[in-house]
């Protein structure tokens, strides 16, 4: 197969991984093989391959793609040299990672697949924990739904900017109470934080991520009750959940490159090989193989196997059912 059509292939190719995921595998120019995974995403979340090779002179290609349903399209390519690529989810679908080394790429690499969120913790020395209250919950009995996420934090706590940008509000009005509306530079949403107990910027200012824009309170309809801040995140179709924006996942760090099998070719021991999309059992089962056959190891995910049948199908099996 050419390189050109080994890339190719890659679209037909749609084995799925989980986020975070890391992959220890070995280039063998013989092999000439794509490396292809399906990710889900949601708005606001950042996508981030990594590899790292032992043979670091040689030349990686990847690439970032949104499916649109039937086709994808390019979403970011790596710089010549690059051995890292980020694309934001602009939208909540499904993306595509392809990594091609150059032709005849020898040596061990660890590719890894993170997924962060796109903006900074909107109030400071805070995380996860301290968010309490969420998208959608119900509001004013039933008659409206929560359209943000709640951050608890004591009051005067600084709230800041969680992305560069420019402040279009800022000021005390309705169940709000005190708010600043910050307009993000790229990607145009608007941000909004309520239920303030001080205001730190004018309408007009320009904010980089981590500037103060206020500080935490119980403002507005709030009042009485315990501080927090009111966190929402609007485009132009309207609010959008804010929390994938701003909450971290785990996240996966680069490894060594010892492999369970230091080998490329693998026969299926006695019993028939469940062949699996993914690498996990809540994978859909995409074949089998049988006892004895052989199959090409392009990779390894913990205890699952990244193979290539026989007949050119890519698939994940358990290490239990492959012997050397
Ligand atoms: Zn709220």
């Amino acid at each position: 197969m050419s390189w050109q059509a080994a890339y190719e292939s890659a679209f037909s190719d749609s084995l799925s991984v989980p986020l975070p995921y890391g992959e220890k595998g070995r280039f063998q120019p013989e092999l000439d093989v794509v490396y292809s995974y399906n990710v889900g995403l949601e708005e606001g979340q950042v996508l981030q391959v990594e590899i790292a090779q032992e043979n670091t002179a040689q030349r990686l290609f990847i690439d970032i793609l949104q499916s649109d349903g039937n086709t994808y399209r390019s979403l970011a390519k790596s710089q010549p040299g690059a051995t890292k690529l980020e694309a934001a989810a602009v939208f909540s679908g499904i993306f595509k990672v392809i990594v091609q080394a150059e032709a005849g790429a020898t040596g061990n690499f660890f590719i890894s697949l993170n997924k962060k969120p796109m903006y900074a913790f909107p109030v400071a020395g805070k995380g996860n924990a301290a968010i309490q209250s969420f998208w959608g919950a119900v509001r004013d009995g039933g008659k409206r739904s929560h359209e943000g996420v709640d951050i608890f934090a004591k009051k005067g706590t600084p709230v800041i900017a969680v992305s560069d940008g420019t402040i279009t509000r800022a000021g005390e009005y309705g169940i709000g109470g005190k708010q600043v509306w910050l307009r993000t530079s790229i990607f145009g949403k608007s941000i909004y934080y309520a239920h303030l107990d001080k205001i730190a910027v004018e309408s007009g200012n320009s904010v980089k991520t981590g500037d103060t824009v206020g500080f935490v309170g119980n403002t507005g309809n709030a009042k009485g009750g315990a501080h927090h801040l009111h966190f929402g995140i609007y485009s132009a179709m309207g609010a959008v959940n804010p929390l994938p924006f701003i909450f971290r996942t785990q996240e996966i760090g680069q490894q060594d490159y010892a492999r369970r099998f230091d080998t490329t070719a693998l026969r299926i021991r006695e019993a028939r090989a469940t062949l699996r999309l993914g690498p996990a059992t809540s994978f859909e089962k995409i074949g089998e193989a049988a006892p004895g056959q052989t199959v090409t190891l392009l990779g390894q995910h913990n205890a699952w196997l990244h193979v290539r049948t026989i007949s050119g199908v890519r698939a994940f099996v358990h290490a239990s059912l492959v012997k050397v």
